[in-house]
């Protein structure tokens, strides 16, 4: 092994591979010969952009990056990664929260350039490419007044939210965003291109409905789509004074309305936007977000008590198109800033729950705190917990604690804060959404996925990633040992 990559590999933790390290520096100029698309080498103009993810903790250098155009440009990278054993790194928009996108010495498959979307409006179906972005295919699909239930942020990739589950916008009218998967076409581990659907491959089909980029490369989803149009949405704010009492509030409305009505609700220090008060901005706040698909005249009912949880500061709810939705959580487009988010899933939001987490954020609060509560159940709560490899399916809440700051600011003491949050929660806690995990280790993917699911993700990593090429994720390893 040479010096450089042994040290590369022995300095990432993060990189959990079972792929041994080439002895020899891998050809990787050989892939000019065969790749259509743009391959980016050290030295390289576009190089310093492209080693980068949207988590700019993450400062890695991998020895190329492969900006893959079409199938036949990701068989051929995947080919190369597993015949020179180099570690391989998945990505399409980037917004890993571990930074699994880049890797040090390895090579980085990048999906952004295969954007094409192809809807077809009577079947209300679409066929996606990995590289888009949510935003992108919400302004797509808007002149067709459709939509798909994605997350919350537009620069979010499809690739890797569609893998991981998706709760987003309308998580409780059209349930994750993998709830509305048709099929999926994906290059696996031995370059081979299938299709897994409920008719092919339908154990394949099960898995990559939740199981992340562990089974292959995917090139394209199909999925159906929804009726998007006007949706009545925005966000009310609210001085934190009485942050307890609202959120304890908002847990029983938002828990109680009709499918329709998707919310989050967020404590922060109110940002210096022109829509909050000048003697505001800077001080505590709770938000509540709002997004109603449906009669908009309904949706005002069905909204109104929940702008009514005191005097609002501000209140931005109105009726919008779907697409404009995005413009809430704009702030979570930054690219390169560092991030340190920790998440859990929860049965319910008990008052003694929220009371804590209040008491926890107070103490930890800075310009840099975002705490997230989502109340989910309605249509996703409906799905069987086996009929997919996401099986939280009873949890009524998700919470996500971060912290997004310059990398000036000191990373120790972000850490040191989203920590304290989440251990406070931690007693009432139960599971985690793997899609919402940092690098936390093996026992945290396996409360991402309970015993039974955890077993049929490490048959299906046997049959199709024996080597663990696919490691770079939340890892499920495989079992079995391969000759290869
Ligand atoms: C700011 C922000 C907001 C978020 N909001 C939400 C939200 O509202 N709801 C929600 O459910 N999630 C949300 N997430 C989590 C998000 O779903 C995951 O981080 C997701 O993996 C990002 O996908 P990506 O394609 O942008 O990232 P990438 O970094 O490109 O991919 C992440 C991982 O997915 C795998 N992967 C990506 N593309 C492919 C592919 N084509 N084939 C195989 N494997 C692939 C790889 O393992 C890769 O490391 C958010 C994340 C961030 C950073």
């Amino acid at each position: 092994m040479s010096q450089h990559y042994q040290e590369t590999a022995q300095s990432d933790q993060n990189q959990q591979s079972q792929t041994v390290a080439s002895p020899e520096k891998p050809p990787v100029e050989k892939l000019f010969l065969t790749l259509r698309g743009e391959l980016i080498l050290p030295g390289d103009p576009a190089y310093e952009a492209e080693r980068k993810v949207w988590n700019g903790a993450f400062n890695h250098y991998p020895a190329a990056i492969g900006c893959c155009m079409d199938v036949e440009d990701v068989k051929t990278a995947v080919n190369f990664a597993r015949e020179h054993r180099m570690t391989l790194s998945v990505r399409s928009g980037g917004h890993s929260i571990p930074g699994h996108g880049t890797n040090d010495g390895g090579l980085v498959i990048d999906l952004s350039s295969m954007k094409t979307i192809t809807v077809d409006p009577s079947r209300r179906t679409a066929r996606l490419e990995p590289g888009l972005t949510w935003g992108e295919v919400a302004n797509a699909l808007q002149p067709f007044g459709l939509a798909m239930t994605a997350g919350d942020v537009a620069s979010v990739g499809v690739g890797g939210l569609l893998l991981g589950g998706g709760i987003g916008w309308m998580v409780r009218a059209y349930g994750l965003t993998i709830d509305n998967l048709r099929s999926v076409e994906l290059v696996t581990a031995d370059g081979q291109l299938r299709r897994a659907s409920a008719e092919e491959n339908p154990e394949l089909f099960w898995g990559l409905r939740g199981g992340g980029g562990n089974f292959g490369v995917a090139t394209a989803f199909e999925v159906n789509l929804h009726p998007g149009g006007t949706i009545l949405g925005g966000a009310v704010f609210y001085e934190a004074t009485e942050a307890e009492r609202i959120l304890k509030e908002y847990a029983r409305v938002a828990a109680a309305a009709p499918d329709q009505l998707s919310t989050e609700a967020m404590l922060a220090l109110a940002p210096p936007a022109p829509f909050i008060p000048p003697d505001k901005q800077g001080t505590p706040i709770v938000g509540i977000l709002v997004c109603y698909t449906g009669d908009l005249s309904e949706g005002e009912r069905v909204v109104a008590p929940l702008r009514q949880l005191a005097t609002p500061i501000a209140d931005l709810i109105a009726p919008m198109p779907y697409s404009d939705i995005f413009a809430l959580t704009a702030v979570g487009e930054v690219p390169g800033l560092q991030h340190h988010g920790r998440s859990q899933f929860f049965e319910t939001f008990s008052d003694e729950m929220l009371q804590t987490l209040v008491q926890a954020t107070q103490s930890i609060l800075s310009p840099e705190t975002v705490v997230s509560l989502r109340v989910l159940g309605g249509a996703m709560s409906r799905v069987a917990p086996d009929a997919t490899a996401f099986a939280h399916r009873d949890k009524q809440g998700v919470v996500l604690v971060t912290h997004f700051a310059p990398l000036s600011v000191d990373a120790n003491s972000l850490a040191a804060r989203t920590q304290h949050v989440f251990q406070a929660l931690s007693p009432y806690a139960n599971g985690v959404y793997a899609s919402f995990l940092a690098n936390e280790g093996e026992q945290r993917i396996r409360e991402a996925y309970p015993p039974d699911t955890y077993a049929r993700l490490v048959a299906l990593k046997n049959q199709y990633d024996p080597t663990n090429l696919f490691h770079l994720n939340q890892n499920i390893k495989p079992t079995a040992v391969s000759t290869s």
